[in-house]
């Protein structure tokens, strides 16, 4: 056992370039890990059968699932197209007590309810601000992330956010990531993400602000609105061009789309309303069974149809199930302390 945690190369190092050791993570590892997690090759987790070694969350950020019909599939080719390829619905929903940005990332990166009080992650702000300077000081608890389960199995992972709040995840995961870029400009996130496919890694959140800063400032599903959709399309689809064009990480990666809340009029933040709570949740990638619809594949989850379910009871499909599909798709434990999905019995495999 080494004193510096190093990176085993795992599944995704193989499935890229063969054996490729991460860079960077090499430096001291604080804290919560258990001791003698050290991983050898023989003991490190193995995904199940089929599963993917690349898997890359996309979150565009005020996504109302109706801009689809509007724009239809030559006006948002890309999410036609990977609705047509993967299992989806456009009926996922938020958390339930806010929908506005941060609350609602957090939650999908924790697989926790906003609520501190019962266990959630407690952020309730959306903005810059540096008290409570983590997630940890806001939930008066220990909140685990997707990416720090990650690092912890030695799994890269990267973050990729156009909101420079984000920053926040950085303060309070600081040693999970193995790489942060907060760029605005969504075409030069964009750029960088597809530049960083060349690297050996497990997973990256991507997240696309340009809907909800045209949102914000002409009204949600407005022209510019949709424009903005249009564009974050084109967007996304430079990068399923990308995993395409490679037949390695073609076959080994996993893509979903969600997003964080929806939106109409002049605001988003009301979290009664259906055009803010409903949101798409969409995965496309190898073994996932093509146009199908999430609700079929999961008949313990309930489609809330119009409504707005709380925690207690059959459950929706949520944003916050990013969290712990993330861990079961790399057959990793779920998110200590999580909630939702918290038995990773979201499937989306055939059966
Ligand atoms: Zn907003």
């Amino acid at each position: 056992m080494t004193t510096a945690r190093t990176r085993r190369p795992f599944a995704l190092a193989t499935a890229v370039a063969g054996l490729v050791l991460v860079a960077g993570a090499a430096c001291a590892q604080a804290t919560d890990h258990d001791p003698g997690i050290e991983l050898s090759a023989s003991s490190a987790p193995r995904a199940a059968a089929g599963s993917p070694t690349s898997v890359i969350t996309v979150s565009i950020d005020a996504f109302n699932p109706r801009a689809l019909r509007l724009l239809g599939p030559s006006g948002a080719p890309t999410l036609h197209r990977l609705i047509d390829q993967g299992a989806s619905t456009l009926n996922a929903r938020t958390e339930y007590e806010m929908t506005v940005t941060l609350p609602n990332h957090t939650g999908m990166v924790t697989g926790r309810r906003i609520e501190a009080s019962s266990g959630g992650h407690g952020v309730t702000w959306n903005d810059d601000r540096l008290s409570p300077t983590t997630v940890d000081a806001a939930a008066g608890h220990h909140v685990v992330s997707l990416f720090s389960v990650l690092d912890e199995h030695g799994l890269g992972t990267a973050l990729f956010a156009s909101k420079t709040k984000f920053s926040l995840w950085q303060r309070s995961w600081p040693t999970a990531f193995d790489k942060v870029d907060i760029t605005e400009g969504n075409g030069s996130l964009v750029r960088h993400l597809i530049a960083d496919l060349a690297t050996p890694r497990s997973y990256r959140f991507l997240h696309l602000s340009a809907p909800d800063v045209a949102g914000h400032a002409h009204g949600f599903m407005s022209k510019p609105y949709l424009k903005a959709i249009r564009q974050t399309d084109r967007r996304l689809g430079k990068v399923v061009a990308a995993i395409d064009a490679d037949p390695a990480l073609r076959k080994s990666t996993v893509l979903m789309v969600t997003a964080d809340h929806g939106g109409k009029g002049a605001s988003h933040e009301m979290p009664t309303v259906f055009a803010n709570y409903r949101v798409p949740f969409i995965v496309r990638g190898p073994g996932v069974p093509t146009g199908a619809d999430l609700y079929d594949l999961n008949p313990t989850y309930r489609d809330p149809g119009r409504s707005r379910p709380t925690y207690a009871g059959p459950q929706p499909i949520r944003n916050g199930d990013v969290a712990n599909l993330v861990t079961s798709l790399f057959g990793l434990p779920s998110v200590s302390g999580s909630e939702l999905d918290a038995a990773q019995d979201l499937r989306v495999y055939g059966s």
